[in-house]
């Protein structure tokens, strides 16, 4: 549609796989094992919103819902700095707001669309989104009442995308290892989150020293095939 628009990476590779970068009005995952770089490329997406529009932002503000406290102020300052802006002020346009549980998690995204409504935001990052319902409804047992509650929150966040015009961004961790299954699907390498529902899935592979692959999986609207980018001290590059 026409008002899409995109957040750049800081890599092109990676924005050249996407097409130009994140989309808004679409929810796109970033689904890989630990330290794949998924908390990485929020922190940078939440300073490059900020950019303007011909250096890849949308000058526009980002929510950052922490699940796993991994939010890292320092590394936003760095970031900030990395991309030519003042890092007090790019702090100040992103609101961390800490998850503590999936119940609190829900809430947040509810209350979102008053907030979102009301203010310039034009990124919304949860990391990660699976990480508490799968801590409190594990097992087998528990999987499709899990998968219910989290098909639910993932349509709430593709209605913000959509009414919005903002760009969601989620992450899922998976397994590292293919021939580890548990019966799960969603922490199966390639399991990710979204399933069949409308969105982009990136997965995010560690490769030599700071290089990591992304690829972009069941995207009928993307070329298929991998790229490099890197994860360095100023943020995301090639
Ligand atoms: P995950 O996919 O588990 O969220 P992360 O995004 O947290 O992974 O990536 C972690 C990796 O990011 C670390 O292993 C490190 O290589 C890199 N990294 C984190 N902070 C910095 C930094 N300040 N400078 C350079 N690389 C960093
Ligand atoms: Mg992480």
């Amino acid at each position: 549609s026409m008002n899409i628009k995109k957040i750049t990476t800081g890599s092109r590779n990676l924005d050249e796989l996407l097409g130009g970068g994140i989309e808004t009005k679409t929810i796109t995952e970033l689904f890989g094992e630990f330290g794949s770089g998924k908390t990485q490329i929020c922190h940078q997406l939440s300073v490059n919103v900020q950019l303007p529009e011909d250096k890849g932002g949308l000058e526009g503000k980002a929510v950052y819902i922490d699940t796993e406290g991994t939010f890292r102020w320092e590394r936003i300052e760095q970031m900030a700095r990395g991309v030519g802006l003042d890092p007090d002020e790019v702090m100040k346009n992103i609101y961390w707001i800490r998850a503590i549980n999936s119940h609190h998690q829900i809430a947040i995204v509810d209350k979102l669309f008053t907030m979102v409504k009301n203010d310039n935001i034009k990124l919304v990052v949860v990391d990660s989104v699976t990480s508490h319902f799968r801590a409190e409804f594990p097992g087998r047992e528990n999987l499709a009442m899990r998968q219910q509650l989290l098909n639910r929150h993932l349509h709430q966040l593709m209605r913000l995308a959509d009414i919005f015009n903002v760009a969601v961004v989620i992450t899922n961790q998976v397994m590292a290892r293919p021939d580890v299954f548990y019966g799960d699907p969603t922490q199966a390498v390639g399991g990710h989150v979204l399933g069949h529902a409308p969105g982009v899935r990136v997965y995010l592979k560690k490769s030599r020293g700071n290089k990591r692959i992304a690829r972009v999986v069941d995207a009928p609207h993307l070329p298929e095939g991998e790229t490099v980018f890197a994860i360095t001290e100023w943020g995301i590059r090639d």
